[in-house]
């Protein structure tokens, strides 16, 4: 009476089932979990670079 569980790949999306057919799970596939960790990496990299610039604060400082 086990009812199958399904989660969605944090990456794609897609429906899986958990189970041993995908053992990379919560990932769809090994490729959806090493595009995720690479993901992590740009955007604290992009974070960590951003520049401080805001447009509407130009030119008010007089
Ligand atoms: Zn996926």
């Amino acid at each position: 009476m086990n009812k199958p569980v399904t989660v969605n790949c944090p990456t794609c999306q897609t429906s899986i089932q958990w189970g041993d057919a995908f053992p990379e799970r919560p990932f769809c596939s090994e490729r959806c979990k090493q595009i995720d960790f690479g993901d992590w990496a740009t955007e604290r990299f992009s974070i960590a670079g951003e520049p401080c610039l805001d447009p509407s604060k130009l030119g008010e400082e007089e």
